[in-house]
């Protein structure tokens, strides 16, 4: 995994595409939840749950079809009445592509097993072609060790720098537009 802030950083960046002055702030924190949520299949690990498996690191829980359903039940539970000032089918792209994204980091990552992108149908484990960064540990406590700072350096290169420049991109065309606001 990238770490799980460097994943919320990634799925606010995306939310810019979608950032309409008025929206609700839930949207975006509930894109930064979905970013994070496939990570919990760590806990799998404490039931025996070996990597390679459906159930385990970067399978189901990575995959395109676990990002389709998280984001049916995030509509469902906190977005029933959708979000004011976003339509229905922004909202469910966003939470959709929030949710994929962590699996699209984690496949370009330098370590482990790659991402079952394709699960249930195939549990294939995929890594993109082009895997700079380096793999976070799955535990906390090893991040705050001296490999903790060549990963963060990494994830800020890696992550953080291009979502600020990709979400200063998006937005900065629309503030030279007449009219726009962007408080
Ligand atoms: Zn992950």
């Amino acid at each position: 995994m990238a770490s799980a802030f460097s994943h919320a950083v990634a799925a606010l960046s995306l939310g810019t595409c979608f950032y309409r002055p008025g929206v609700s702030k839930r949207v975006w924190l509930a894109g930064a939840v979905c970013s994070v949520i496939p990570d919990l299949d760590v806990v799998g690990f404490r039931f025996g749950i070996r990597y390679g498996d459906f159930w385990g690191h970067r399978g189901f829980t990575h995959s395109l079809v676990f990002a389709a359903l998280f984001t049916a039940v995030v509509l469902f539970v906190c977005f029933r009445r959708g979000a004011p000032g976003l339509g229905r089918f922004p909202l469910t792209a966003y939470l959709f592509l929030a949710t994929a994204s962590h699996g699209v980091l984690d496949a370009m990552t330098n370590g482990g097993l790659g991402v079952a992108f394709f699960s249930p149908f195939d549990n294939t484990r995929y890594f993109l072609p082009w895997r700079p960064i380096r793999v976070s540990p799955l535990s906390v406590g090893r991040f705050f060790s001296p490999q903790g700072y060549l990963i963060l350096k990494s994830e800020l290169l890696w992550i953080w720098l291009p979502a600020v420049a990709f979400a200063a991109l998006v937005l900065m065309p629309r503030r030279k537009q007449p009219g726009a606001t962007m408080n």
